[in-house]
């Protein structure tokens, strides 16, 4: 077995991409490969670890600030949670809505764990954190990650997204010794816009999930994907779960990844509207297989993708 110890990762990506789905089960994916994992959501919205545990755990900052910031009164069990798969799970919760800094709170939760002596327990810890655009306080997290990893769909949105993040690693990777591992594709059969973006920004691509109603129901269920198909001996899930063992096992070799050069906004927009206007092609849902009207193949011209517009940057 390889011999991955203390390895940090963080995964971004736009809001409601699949980054808590990704990483509940990349979580498993690791711990069924025999690694002692800790996923930590770094997300006001603290349910990243909902499906590994089955419900709302209590946050770092809500539970330090019923201690008074005494960190000596907090015990482990008061913030660390087993999920399924043996993976440990903590939610560091948000700031204040409108007041406070995401990374005072990933800072806190990091000296949290130290004192009780649970950072360096683990082969893997994985960070997932709000990234949509990535401030100060959300690229907290990078500062601690060895790879990074962003989750995209095929269209503008994410990408546009996904190159902030880029922009973030490579930020950081000045000071600090973090690569990108890749993108991972979700809820999406298209790939071409996220080739084609690639191909102006190298980067591996690790995997590309589909848009799978599983994947929806296990959420509703509060279960992942692997919990899922064990409960219900369903092995028709398996398949799904193969994509995530995939992307732990790529991770486990310790990948090169790549310190990334991020486009300007001018480059990255005038390449995907190119694309568009260029490849003949009609869109359905900003190209990439999902949103509304996934089920009956709406399609939408290139004339009504509003951000076609490069002379914004004349
Ligand atoms: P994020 O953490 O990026 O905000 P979530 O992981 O919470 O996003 O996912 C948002 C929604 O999308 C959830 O309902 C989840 O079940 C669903 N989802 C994620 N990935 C897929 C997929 N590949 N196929 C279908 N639904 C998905
Ligand atoms: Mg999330």
């Amino acid at each position: 077995m390889l011999k991955i110890r203390n390895m940090k990762l963080a995964v971004y990506g736009k809001g409601g991409i699949g980054k808590s789905t990704t990483s509940c089960n990349i979580s498993i994916a690791l711990a069924k490969r025999g690694k002692k994992v800790l996923q930590i959501g770094c997300d006001p919205k603290h349910d990243s670890t909902f499906t590994l545990t089955g419900f709302l755990i209590p946050t770092i900052i809500d539970t330090l600030q019923s201690k008074d910031y005494h960190y000596e009164d907090v015990w482990p069990e008061d913030v660390i949670y087993q999920g399924y798969g043996n993976v440990d799970c903590v939610e560091a919760g948000g700031p204040p809505a409108g007041a406070g800094c995401g990374g005072y709170v990933v800072g806190e939760t990091v000296k949290l764990l130290k004192e009780l002596n649970a950072f360096y327990e683990y082969d893997v810890i994985l960070f997932d954190v709000l990234g949509d655009v990535v401030c100060g306080g959300f690229a907290a997290p990078l500062n601690y990650a060895d790879y990074c990893i962003i989750v995209t769909d095929n269209g503008f949105d994410a990408l546009f997204a996904a190159n902030r993040i880029a922009a973030s690693v490579r930020e950081k990777a000045r000071i600090h010794p973090l690569r990108l591992a890749g993108l991972i594709g979700n809820r999406t059969v298209k790939r071409d816009l996220i080739d084609k973006y690639v191909e102006a920004c190298p980067m591996p691509v690790l995997e590309i999930l589909p848009l799978i109603d599983d994947i929806r129901i296990s959420r509703v269920k509060g279960q992942t994907l692997f919990s899922l198909s064990s409960s219900e001996h369903d092995s028709s899930l398996l398949y799904i779960c193969d994509f995530y063992l995939n992307i732990a096992d790529q991770l486990l070799t310790e990948p090169e990844g790549v310190v990334p050069r991020e486009l300007s906004d001018k480059d990255l927009f005038t390449l995907l509207s190119d694309f568009y206007y260029t490849s003949g092609q009609t869109i359905g849902q900003n190209s990439d297989g999902f949103g509304k009207g996934n089920k009956n193949h709406e399609t939408a011209t290139s004339s009504e993708i509003n951000f076609s517009v490069p002379d914004f940057f004349l």
